[in-house]
């Protein structure tokens, strides 16, 4: 690793997958990889990662928000093909111990950090109908990036703590019209809604109004609802929400089917 910082490699990151069918973040720098969620299968994490010209030999870790099917369901097969150590929270491995099974566990709780080669993995409670959800915000050489999905609300420590990141993955779920005309049963729209859910567009755009900043250059919106939203509602959402600046960042949306390009900050 240089020991310039303004010599190092920029980070990468790209959504390999993104919604309630699965869910994978790919993030690198200086030939470090780490994938945070899997809920793919592993040939087709391998043909996405394909696609995108990743590399696995450079994949160094697995974190997990929560325990999800969408976020989990391929983790278990993840690690052990690559060797690689789990990091999520003990609550979180319990409960999803069934669907994982046994593998190399390192803990990390709400607070802790975690050194990966470049990148400075910080773990943060998060309001989601979970037994202890996390978000994550990665610390690089010279760039850092902020992943949020499954919030119910933004609890003052996630606020607090995407402050000044240079970039964000964010939960738009869903335009909250839509759900509420569309085909959910009334226990699901009241789950999706409530304070251990998912984020509204509405919801998103006020976090990402708080949080943005003239150093934040590219927020990815992701965990769309493919019954529930529509991109261009969710884009436009988060537009409005910049327009007043002060930062004026790239505004992109993950899907369910492809991968986002690999974006470099
Ligand atoms: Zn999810
Ligand atoms: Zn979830």
């Amino acid at each position: 690793m240089p020991s310039d910082p303004l010599e190092a490699d920029p980070m990468r990151f790209c959504l390999l997958a993104s919604g309630s069918k699965g869910n994978c973040l790919w993030i690198e720098e200086g030939g470090v990889a780490i994938i945070i969620d899997n809920g793919l299968s592993l040939s087709e994490l391998k043909s996405r990662v394909k696609k995108r010209n990743l590399d696995f030999k450079s994949l160094a870790a697995v974190f997990l928000t929560h325990e999800h099917s969408d976020h989990m369901s391929g983790v278990g097969v993840l690690c052990r093909a690559y060797g690689l150590t789990l990091h999520t929270s003990p609550l979180t491995l319990n409960a999803a111990y069934d669907g994982i099974g046994k593998v190399d566990f390192s803990p990390i709780v709400s607070g802790e950090t975690v050194k990966i080669g470049p990148l400075v993995v910080s773990a943060f409670s998060s309001s989601h109908d979970s037994v202890d959800s996390q978000v994550y915000v990665i610390r690089g050489s010279n760039s850092s990036l902020g992943m949020a999905t499954d919030l119910g609300v933004v609890t003052h420590l996630v606020r607090q703590n995407f402050l000044s990141l240079t970039a964000l993955v964010l939960e738009f779920n869903h335009d909250l019209k839509m759900l509420l005309k569309g085909p959910y049963p009334l226990f699901l729209k009241q789950r999706v809604r409530s304070r251990r859910g998912h984020l509204s567009n509405a919801d998103a755009s006020v976090f990402l109004s708080q949080v943005n900043h003239s150093g934040l250059k590219l927020v990815v919106l992701s965990h769309l609802s493919e019954t529930n939203n529509d991109p261009l509602l969710a884009l436009s959402a988060a537009k409005e929400a910049i327009s007043k600046g002060p930062g004026k960042p790239k505004i992109q949306a993950a899907n369910q089917w492809e991968p986002t390009p690999v974006f470099e900050i």
